[in-house]
């Protein structure tokens, strides 16, 4: 995958999602499913940097209108423990 399913903590878990919909919206099966809600940090993608520059390599609608939620840190955190294979 490219874009920010490439670099996504929960790419194990949803593998990608809907490859039907990236090849939709930006003409390449391998490209970020532009429907996916979650933001670049929730993805565990970091603001700044190369990842952050693969991340916007397929601008997705999230990347470009961010919703206004904010999951609280610790929850993130243990989030992506579970997703590494933490005991809840
Ligand atoms: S960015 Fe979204 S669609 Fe892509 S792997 Fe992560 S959760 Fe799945």
């Amino acid at each position: 995958m490219k874009g920010r399913c490439a670099l996504c903590r929960w790419k194990a878990i949803c593998n990608g999602n809907l490859r039907v919909r990236a090849e939709s919206y930006f003409g390449d099966p391998w490209a970020p499913d532009p429907g996916c809600y979650l933001t670049d940090a929730e993805c565990g993608i970091p603001e700044d940097g190369p990842e952050a520059d693969r991340a916007v390599e397929f601008p997705v609608p999230v990347q470009i209108e961010p919703p206004d939620r904010v999951f609280p840190p610790e929850l993130l955190e243990r989030a992506f423990a579970l997703a590494e294979g933490a005991t809840p």
